[in-house]
Formats: structure tokens, sequence, C-alpha cells
């Protein structure tokens, strides 16, 4: 076979897992992996809370795929903006979308759009100095920030904003963003699931870190908490729930210990509407029929809220020229298949869940899928990287190759004073430390 040529979009964990196993099943196939961003890793640099850096672990194994001579990163490319689906397709043999799920779903209610009501995606790319994302100021003056929904991605966030400077200094949380936070005057912190305890996404190890944030107390109403999980989940949803219910006892039963920061767990409380004048002020919630204690089913009540951050769930963007899924917010694909020699993994496959591992077995078999296809049917060997230089060339597009990605990392690290790194935040400066320019 003529060694083919592959291109995937998107350098998230998906994308490097792809492109790792590619390499490994078909070696002296060229492997090109493109990112919008300057910098690779995708979510694990732009996504896992500053405070998890075990979980970011993972890219010395990404690393590793990139010195794979096969493999070659290039960043600060937009399929769409500098390049488009039919050039990559007319170069490569294969093409495989990973390009995530960037965008925050809307909660469809009256006062979303008020200054003071921002998107997870937008909230946690500021604090992850994503760039684009940087110039996100709203903590400055919120009092009472509300976080909706039950999921991990509420977790990090309230957990963040309940931590104080000297922890967040040992993050690699932006410059920008830990500034904000370490200046919010923040008292109360309130998590509303519109659903109840046992049906909340939130993994036990991240729910129990709640418990553990020296400058917080936690109100939570007991009653409301049932005493097993409900029946009809498998094995693993079971224990999930069990311990869940636990570590949420075991808060209700903590004392007031009168800390600065309030945390409130409100459950079954759904949210109808955002009010203020100018912003936010106040989010208006509707009970349902198991709470919050106190509300009668229906009757809306109101918490204030000069800062509401939706933690609801992504969608993906489109790339122009690959078919969408709008309802799902996904590309559209049929088990990894978009069209002939085009494929899709990860989150923009199959929506924003599970963690990185699941990703990993998700690239791992659309990455087989397009191995078996190539061997099946080879193809006239494309041009690939060398024509695709060519035209990023001819358009001026100043790529960041994986030695310009350890510049960036090596000029972070050595910036860093006690802290894991100390990001750039704007593309301007990721290029002029990636090429000297
Ligand atoms: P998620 O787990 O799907 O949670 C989304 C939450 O939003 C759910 O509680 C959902 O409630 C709620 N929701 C959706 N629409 C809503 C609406 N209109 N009004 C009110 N609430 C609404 O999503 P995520 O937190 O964004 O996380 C995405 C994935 O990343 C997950 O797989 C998560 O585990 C993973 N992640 C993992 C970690 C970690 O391991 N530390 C950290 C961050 C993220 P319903 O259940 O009622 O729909």
């Amino acid at each position: 076979m003529i060694s083919p040529a592959v291109a995937i979009v998107g350098a998230g964990p998906a994308g490097c897992y792809a492109a790792d196993q590619i390499a490994r099943k078909l070696p002296g196939a060229r492997i090109d992996v493109f990112d919008r961003l300057p910098t690779p890793f995708g979510l694990v640099r732009g996504g896992v809370a500053p405070d998890h850096q075990g979980t970011k672990n993972i890219v010395r194994q990404f690393e590793r795929t990139f010195q794979k001579p096969a493999v070659r990163f290039l960043g600060n490319v937009e399929i769409g903006r500098d390049l488009d689906v039919a050039e990559l397709a007319a170069n490569y043999d294969a093409v495989i979308a990973a390009s995530g799920a960037l965008e925050d779903r809307a909660l469809d209610i009256p006062g979303e759009d008020l200054p003071g009501v921002v998107g997870s995606g937008r909230f946690v790319a500021w604090y992850n100095g994503i760039p684009g994302a940087a110039d996100l100021s709203p903590l400055l003056r919120a009092r009472s920030v509300a976080v909706i929904g039950n999921g991990n991605v509420a977790l990090d966030i309230v957990r963040l904003l309940g931590k104080d400077r000297a922890a967040l200094e040992a993050t690699d949380m932006a410059r920008p963003a830990l500034e904000a936070f370490a200046a919010s005057p923040v008292t109360d912190l309130w998590l509303v699931g519109r659903r109840g305890p046992a049906q909340a996404s939130f993994t036990s190890a991240e729910l129990a870190e709640l418990g553990e944030l020296p400058r917080v107390s936690i109100r939570l109403d007991a009653a409301g908490l049932p005493p097993e999980p409900p029946p009809g989940l498998d094995e693993a949803a079971a224990r999930t729930v069990a311990r869940n219910l636990e570590i949420l006892r075991g808060f209700a039963a903590l004392p007031d210990a009168g800390l600065p920061v309030r945390l409130h767990l409100l459950f079954h409380a759904m949210p109808v509407a955002v009010t203020g004048t100018a912003g936010a002020e106040r989010l208006v919630l509707a009970p349902g029929p198991e709470g919050p204690r106190g509300r009668s089913p229906g009757n809306p009540f109101e918490i204030p809220a000069d800062l509401v951050v939706t933690a609801i769930g992504y969608r993906s963007r489109p790339i122009p020229g690959l078919p969408f899924d709008d309802s799902r917010g996904i590309i559209a694909n049929e088990g990894g298949r978009v069209a002939p020699g085009i494929f899709a993994t990860g989150w923009c496959r199959r929506g924003p869940q599970g963690v990185i591992p699941a990703n990993r077995a998700d690239a791992i078999g659309v990455a087989d899928q397009v191995v078996a296809e190539l061997a099946a049917s080879p193809g006239e060997g494309r041009p690939g990287p060398g024509a695709i230089d060519a035209l990023l060339h001819a358009r001026g597009v100043e790529t960041v190759g994986f030695p310009g990605w350890k510049r960036i990392d090596a000029a972070e690290s050595a910036r860093a004073i006690g802290r894991p790194r100390e990001k750039f935040i704007h593309v301007a400066d990721l290029l002029s430390v990636a090429n000297g320019t």
C-alpha cells in the first residue's frame, strides 16, 4: 500500500488517541493533527479544572504520540478559515473530525441574555486562558453566584469559586481570572439542580471535594435526600448514587461553621427566568413536586444571583462542509462515518458525555474503522502534508508545530513561580513564543 495520509481536525484527547492508534496500526502513515489554537491537547488544557493537575498528566502520553515521526501537530490552523474540508478531502486519504464540543447549550429562559449570565463553556475557557475568552471578567461584582446544572462541570466551577488565593496560586488558572477570583466578594454560591440528588450526574470523588473547602459552609436540607437510590439503575450507577447520597448526608450533618462563603445545594429547582435591570440580579426557580422544602410545587421563588453560570452541557461547533445534526449539536454521523473517507470521533461524534477514557475508547474504535477502510481500498495515495503545507504557506498562515508547542510549554513553566505553569492567553503571544515572530 502507498503510505496513506490522514488528517485529524482537533488535537484534543479524541484526536490524539486517534492519531496514536493509526500510527500504531499503519506504520508509515502520515498523520497531520490540526488545531485552531496554537496549543495542543484540547480540553486537557482548556477544559479540565486547573486544580485537577493529576488529570492533565495524560498529556505526557499525547506528547509521545507527537514525537513519532509520522505524526505532526499543526496548531493555529482552523478548518473553515485557513483550509476547507474539500481541501482536506482532496489531499488526505481519510479525514477525522475530532473537534470536541465548544458551544454552550442555551437555557431558553427569559433574561438569559442579561449581562452577568454566562455559559460554562465561556466561563471555563476564560479561567483556563483560552485565547478569545481572555477578556471575560464576570466575577468582579458578584456576591451571590448561581451555577445551574448537576454535572461535574458545575462542581468544578463551584469548587473553584470556593477557593482562596493561596489555593488558586497552586493551579494553572489564567492570571487575569485568578486575580478576579481572588478579589471576588462572593458570599453565597448556589448549586442548582432541576432534578433530585439521585439524578445528578456528579461523580462521587468530585462531589466529595466540595466538603474540603476551608472557607465554605455547605447548606443542604437533609429531609430532601432520598434514603437510597431509586430502583431500575444498573449496578455501577446505583453504587455511584448511593455514594453520592452518603456524601450529601454528610454535608447536611455538618454544623454551620459561619465561614465566609455559604454553598447552598438546591435540588428539584427548575430555572424559569433571570431578572434584573442592568444585569442579572435574581434567578427565578420553579420547585418540582419534591422540593425544595417549604416551597409549594410549581410556585416560583427567587434566589439572589448577580452572576449566573449555566453548566448544562455543550454543543459542537459546525465545521463548514460537514453535515451537522442541529438537534443533537453534533457532526451528523453513523457510527463515526460522516461521508466517504470522512469520519468523526469524540464529543463531536456522540455529544459531550464521559470522561477522557471514554473518548479513548471512542477514538480507538473510529481509528480502527479508518485503518480497515484504508487497508480495504488503499486509494491512490493523496499528496497529504506537502500539498497542505504549500497551501498554508501561500495563505500566510503561521502554523505552530510540536517543537513550537514545546517552546510555549517551556516558557510557561519557566515564568511560573510556585505554580504548574503561567499560561500565555493571547494568540499573538503564543505565536511569538512558539515561532519567535
Ligand atoms: P452533564 O454531566 O451532562 O451535566 C449537565 C447538567 O445540566 C445535568 O445535571 C442536567 O440535568 C443539567 N441540565 C441540562 N439542561 C438543563 C436545563 N435546561 N435546565 C437546568 N439544568 C439542565 O454535563 P457537564 O457537567 O457539562 O459535563 C460534561 C462531561 O464532562 C460529563 O461526562 C462529565 O462527567 C465530564 N467532566 C468530568 C469531570 C471530571 O471527571 N472531574 C469534570 C468536568 C466534566 P438533567 O440530568 O436533568 O438533564
